[in-house]
Formats: C-alpha cells, structure tokens, sequence
C-alpha cells in the first residue's frame, strides 16, 4: 500500500472496549446462570457465546490488544486507544472475585501500555460493590500503575453511586483528580421489564436510558456539591442529558422543593456544564454533535468510537467530515482528552505512520 497522507490532527479515541481472558471465562460462567437480579445475563450470554460471524469478529478483537487492533488503528490514522474494561465489567461478579479480577484487569492493562505507550491509555476497572477496596485500588491504579481514569458500568446489583455508600469511590477520585467515565449497561432490575419486548435494553435505547438516569441521579443527590471537583465522563453525545437539560432546569426547583429532597447549590446544567465531559462514541451524526457543541461546548466532547462494538471506520469519517471548526475538531480528536485523562500531548503517531509497518 502507497505511504498514507497525514492528518492534520492526531485522534484519540476515549471509549476502546477489551477483555482479558479470565474475565471472558468468569462472564460466560455468569451469564451461564439465572439470577433475577441481574437482567442483562441473558444479554452477555449472547454477546460472548454465540457464533454469529459479528459476534466473533467482536470476542476476537476485544481479547486482542497487540495485533489487529493496532493494525486497524493505523490504517485508520487512530493514534491511541483509551482502553476499558468491556461492560458489565468485574460489577456482576461475588465481591472477592470481583476485587481480584479487577486488579488482574488493571496489572494487565498497565502491561499492554507499557508495551506500546504512544498507543495505548487505561481506565481502571473497580468492584463498586466493594466501596472501600474500589477506591484503594483506584489509588493503586493511578499511584503505582499510572492508569488515566476509571471505568463504572452504570448501576452496580441494581445499585446507583449517589448511594452514601459508594462515595469512598467518589472521595478517592476528587482527591487524585481522576475522571470516573460511567459506561452503559442495560437497565437495572427495577426497570428492565418494558424494555423486553422489543429488545429496548440493548444500545438501541436501554443503555441511554439507564445511564443517563444514572447521571441525573447523581447531579440530584448532592454528589456534586460535596465533590465539587468530580468528573464524571458519559458516552453517547451525554445519555441524552445535554437535549433535555433545558427542561431539567425548568422542572427541577419545584421537584426538589418536595418532602427532603437534596437542596443544590447549582442548577442541574450548571453542573452537567461543570463536572461532565461528554464523548461521541456510537453516535456518527453530525447534527447531534452541533447541538452537543452548542449546548455544553467543544471544551467537554471528546471523540470516541466504541471499539470494537462499532466500527472504526465510520468514527474517524464522520468527525473528519463534521461541519466544525478546525480548532473544535483538535479539541474533540485530542485535546480535551489528553487535559482531562492526563494523556501525554503529542506523543505517538502521526497518523498513518505507526510503529507497526503498514500491512495490504
Ligand atoms: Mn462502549
């Protein structure tokens, strides 16, 4: 193949899914259950069992770190992979494996970066369930294994972090200045039934709606008034959170005004513009990013692509056709993640000139 043309700006991409072996392993034994607790079971049984040619393509390129993926990276001028843990993460699992597994992912993940560290960031993986073990590991993981953030997978059995009792983990994130990006899952148990019928649970639409609940649960608890120097980081332009923050702010002082309801130094969007970041992973459509840049600005949107569940392909063309300001683009590619991840500025490819050779 013919050298390929540098690109004007270097991209990195925020929401880069992968597994390790144990973890596959301990996921198919759980998905292999049923527990009524866990309704997504069902979900992830699918995903990591059945032989679909996309479904392999998919178990093949998550448990991959060293090979195609720095292939497809290259031939698509993608410099660095912000890696995590893929979904539900180590959050299903009984609470001594889930805290030993998520320190597997993490010694592991160190290990793939320190292979290829112009290529390669992390978010750590936790066990919530374990509030005070998360949080130490999340110090650990920045502290000795020098990770970029951590990763939750929305609700933890069913639970949501503005719970008192997961604040360890907020605490320990405020303190080292760690960005916690909160991942879909599908819904919890409470209200996965009406999502059933027509497969709603799945990226379709139930993962926006559990996470994006998630978010407006924290921002009402008072989490951001007692962290107030928390970043939550959410996929998908928001969750949808940035096209209903005007009718949040409109609604929200007669709704808290009720019974013992959280009393908020802020409004809603005011700290939805002062303690999220947002990143575009899954949603290719310029006139969503627009609006996103319009109603939170360029400083908070990072470019992701959702690896390997989407296609890299389609990410890269769609930010390099958005009908954007260059010095937008530079900030959604690359510059506000290597601010709010702590990603070395610069460093790595140029894109399209890896340290791989170029293969076709
Ligand atoms: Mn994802």
């Amino acid at each position: 193949m013919a050298d390929r043309q540098p690109v004007p700006w270097r991209r990195i991409a925020t929401e880069e899914a992968f597994l390790i072996p144990e973890v596959h392993d301990a996921l198919r034994s759980w998905a292999a259950g049923a527990d009524p607790d866990e309704p997504d079971q069902d979900f992830w049984g699918f995903v990591l069992t059945q032989d679909l040619p996309g479904l392999q393509r998919v178990r093949r390129q998550l448990l991959d770190t060293d090979d195609e993926r720095l292939a497809i990276m290259d031939e698509h001028g993608v410099s660095v992979h912000l890696l995590s843990l893929t979904a539900p993460g180590v959050q299903t699992f009984g609470d001594a494996q889930a805290v030993e597994l998520a320190a597997l992912v993490n010694d592991r993940l160190a290990a793939i970066i320190a292979r290829h560290p112009d290529r390669f960031a992390g978010l750590a993986a936790i066990a919530p369930q374990v509030p005070h073990a998360a949080a130490a590991e999340i110090e650990r993981a920045m502290k000795t294994l020098r990770l970029n953030g951590v990763v939750i997978n929305s609700h933890t059995r069913n639970e949501y972090l503005d719970e008192e009792k997961f604040w360890p983990i907020f605490e320990a994130a405020q303190a080292l200045r760690v960005p916690i990006y909160i991942h879909p899952r599908s819904p919890s148990a409470q209200m996965a039934a009406p999502y059933r019928k027509y497969g709603l649970e799945t990226g379709m639409y139930g993962f926006q709606a559990e996470t994006g609940l998630h978010a407006i649960r924290l921002i009402c608890s008072g989490v951001f008034d007692r962290f107030p120097d928390l970043k939550i980081v959410l996929g998908h332009l928001g969750e949808g959170i940035p096209f209903w923050l005007y009718r949040v702010d409109y609604m929200h002082p007669v709704r808290s005004s009720r019974n013992s309801r959280p009393k908020l130094q802020l409004t809603p969007g005011e700290y939805f513009k002062r303690n999220f970041a947002i990143t575009t992973s899954g949603m290719n459509w310029h006139p969503a990013l627009r609006f996103c840049i319009e109603a939170v600005g360029a400083d908070n949107i990072m470019f992701a692509i959702d690896y390997p569940y989407q296609l890299t392909v389609g990410a890269v063309q769609f930010m390099d056709s958005a009908p954007i300001p260059d010095q937008d683009k530079h900030k959604i590619f690359h510059l506000n993640a290597e601010r709010i991840f702590g990603i070395p500025a610069g460093a790595g490819i140029a894109a399209g000139t890896g340290t791989r050779p170029a293969t076709g």
